[in-house]
């Protein structure tokens, strides 16, 4: 009867477009997570709190004192003119105007689909408060759009009291993808991706307080006050075992446009997993490259089996760095990675010689 015949190509509903989209995005609490924390630390904030219900599925809040969103001037004619009524549209932003900026970026958003996604898959409730307003606006939003708080009243964003800064709660996430939503078998594992995203941002972002909770329980699993030192910050989150066995590592090439700096433990400190604080222009990524090179460079100063704790800082010349290559941004490209990663690793050697020859010395005298 030979090959099936062609369907017609049709253009798919806008709404399942988005949510497909939404999906690529934001597959976990941690992504949206990820998506807010980076929002709050681009708009200038030296406070980040977070707050956790069921492994963020039911209620994931963060509460920055950035410098908030532009409502414009709220009058009646409000709705074409300020920030709110766009603000979960995808693809609107205040950060990206033009693709030749995304060369020299130096905020972690830059596509104007994070809110857009969290919308299209969650309850999401923005309050927010500039230096400039007498008071704080509060927009809840359903698909993109503004929608009311409960049905029959207005959507329009509604004046409340507040403090400077923004708080966006995302409320019952997946809560019309069920798939997704049967796939989460366990909350505190969830809580614990949670609480690494955190940790990972309350070591690196110097001059940030961070602090992480969950709904119900008195006490923070996350605290580091904003002038902690990035010692003190990895102590309070990885432990003293770690923090007591650091060496500080720094190097640069011209050439290659990199600058890398970080905290590496010596030969002192093993444990059987490997755990890389990787930051490259600022963002949390991951690289397999890196953790190779890293393990390899290790291995001829740690126990078969034991395995270094890392903090990496590297900074390469944004035009050399393509952050568009995955939907999470959970990896980049960049040029010359190889002699990057060479040369980064070198430098830890020289110091784990050193430190291991001080070693040698302190048992021989
Ligand atoms: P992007 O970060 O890529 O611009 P988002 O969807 O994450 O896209 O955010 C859209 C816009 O909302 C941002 O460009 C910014 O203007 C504003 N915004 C979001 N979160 C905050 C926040 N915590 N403080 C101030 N402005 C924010
Ligand atoms: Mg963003």
């Amino acid at each position: 009867s030979g090959p099936p015949k062609p369907k017609r190509i049709k253009a798919l509903d806008p709404d399942v477009v988005n949510k497909i989209a939404a999906g690529e995005i934001i597959v976990a609490p941690m992504h949206a997570l990820k998506e807010l924390i980076e929002n709050a630390v681009d708009a200038g904030s030296t406070s980040i709190e977070v707050l956790v219900k069921d492994g963020g599925l039911k209620l994931l809040q963060i509460t920055d004192n950035g410098h908030g969103i532009d409502v414009g001037w709220p009058g009646h004619d409000m709705l074409d003119r300020d920030d709110l009524p766009i603000l979960c549209e995808r693809f609107t932003t205040s950060k990206l105007k033009e693709f030749e900026d995304l060369s020299s970026i130096g905020t972690y958003g830059f596509r104007g689909e994070a809110l857009a996604s969290i919308s299209h898959i969650a309850h999401l409730t923005v309050t927010t408060k500039t230096a400039g307003s007498s008071c704080a606006w509060r927009a809840h939003y359903g698909d993109g759009k503004l929608v009311p708080a409960k049905p029959g009243q207005p959507a329009a964003p509604k004046a409340t009291a507040g403090r400077g800064g923004t708080q966006i709660t995302v409320e019952d996430l997946f809560y019309n993808v069920p798939t997704r939503r049967r796939a989460f078998r366990s909350a505190s594992e969830e809580y614990a991706k949670i609480l690494d995203v955190v940790g990972r941002y309350a070591v690196h972002c110097a001059g940030v307080a961070f602090s992480c909770r969950k709904h119900g329980d008195s006490g923070v699993s996350v605290s580091t006050p904003s002038a902690a030192s990035t010692i003190d910050r990895i102590r309070q989150i990885h432990g003293s075992a770690v923090a007591n066995e650091l060496v500080e590592f720094k190097v640069s090439d011209d050439k290659l446009g990199f600058r890398a700096s970080g905290l590496a433990t010596n030969a002192n400190y093993h444990v059987k997993k490997t755990t890389i604080l990787l930051f490259i222009n600022h963002r949390a990524v991951e690289s397999t490259a890196i953790k190779r090179a890293v393990e390899q460079t290790y291995s001829a100063y740690l126990p078969k089996g034991g395995h270094p704790f890392l903090y990496l800082d590297l900074e390469i010349e944004p035009n050399r760095v393509d952050v568009n290559v995955h939907p999470t941004k959970r990896e980049v490209n960049f040029l010359n990675e190889d002699e990057i990663i060479e040369m980064v690793c070198d430098e830890i050697r020289s110091k784990l010689a050193q430190v291991d020859s001080s070693r040698t010395f302190l048992t021989q005298s």
